[in-house]
């Protein structure tokens, strides 16, 4: 019989809780994590499609072909890169089994509040209840925490935002001018 001394690996599937995340796990990779402050990103969600929605409406139809396309791109990048921060795994580290005290090498040490082992880096956060790799910030306006695996989408988001001000502030400027001649 081939060793019974193996160590089984369960690699869950499916839809489960971690701390206070909602997590789509498929074998043991975490494909979309949902954080404790979903409600923001409800409504964020449904504002950044609203401003869309305005945009090919009401602005885009006021200036030239070339900045419509422009306006939908950085508008839509917007919508876009909030949809996956709030769907990206920010880097939750979890086991997939229980470990034992004994498990736990010399120099590594566990998370009180998770009881996972800490990285290097990796923090636990008090609003997700879970450790985060490469942990930055906790951000509600994103729904959850900010750490390595979701650093990236979180300054492309910021990038967009800050895009569609000037986007706006510019759309303004024209207006303005064409009324005043
Ligand atoms: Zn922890
Ligand atoms: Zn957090």
């Amino acid at each position: 019989m081939e060793g019974h001394s193996k160590i089984q690996i369960k690699k869950p599937s499916g839809f489960f809780q971690l701390g206070n995340t909602h997590c789509l796990a498929i074998q043991g990779k975490i494909y979309i994590s949902i954080g404790p402050d979903w409600g923001y990103n409800l409504c964020l969600g449904t504002i950044l499609l609203g401003v869309n929605i305005f945009f090919i409406f009401i602005m885009a139809p006021k200036v030239p072909i070339e900045l419509q396309y422009i306006g939908l791109f950085i508008y839509l990048s917007a919508f876009i890169s909030y949809l996956v921060l709030a769907l990206k795994d920010p880097g939750i580290i979890f086991n997939f089994w229980e470990i034992n005290l004994e498990e736990v090498q010399s120099g590594q040490r566990l998370c009180k509040g998770c009881s996972v082992i800490i990285e290097k880096g990796s923090e636990h956060c008090y609003d997700c209840q879970v450790c985060i790799r490469g942990y930055d910030h906790h951000c509600p306006i994103s729904g959850k925490c900010i750490g390595s695996g979701n650093l990236i989408s979180f300054y492309a988001f910021l990038m967009s935002v800050l895009c569609s001000v000037m986007y706006l502030a510019m759309w303004v400027f024209i207006r303005i001018k064409e009324i005043r001649s």
